[in-house]
């Protein structure tokens, strides 16, 4: 990763799997915001700039795929929006641009990270 810090922006319903995930992009030297709701992930995104979101899909009330759509058509939509969950089918016909099933390791964040960051929202993966 370069070396600026980098702005993460994550989005789970689930506070274990935020706190998680925040302690391990704070650990890579992240910048980290987040939001346990779709609704508080869409005002956020109104109201700063970052260089990289990670979601979770299944959320009640708006879902990951409504705060992908929000990013990708806000201020910047170049952002790399990444889909997380534990339901694959819900990940392998997705417009994210690239997507984690959970559970996953701190490697398989490393991967994700480096190669969104460096790709930026041009190209489309998965592990
Ligand atoms: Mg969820």
């Amino acid at each position: 990763m370069n070396k600026k810090s980098n702005r993460v922006f994550i989005i789970d319903d689930e506070p274990a799997i935020l706190r998680t995930l925040k302690m391990q992009l704070q650990r890579l030297g992240c910048l980290v915001e987040t939001a346990n709701s779709g609704i508080e992930a869409i005002q956020k995104l109104k109201r700063n700039s970052f260089d990289l979101v990670i979601t979770d899909i299944k959320m009640p009330g708006i879902s990951g795929e409504q705060v992908l759509e929000c990013a990708k058509s806000s201020y910047e939509s170049t952002i790399p929006v990444v889909g997380i969950s534990g339901t694959p089918w819900l990940l392998s016909h997705s417009d994210f641009d690239a997507v984690l099933p959970k559970p996953f390791t701190k490697k398989d964040l490393e991967l994700v990270l480096s190669k969104v960051l460096s790709q930026g929202a041009s190209g489309s993966w998965a592990l």
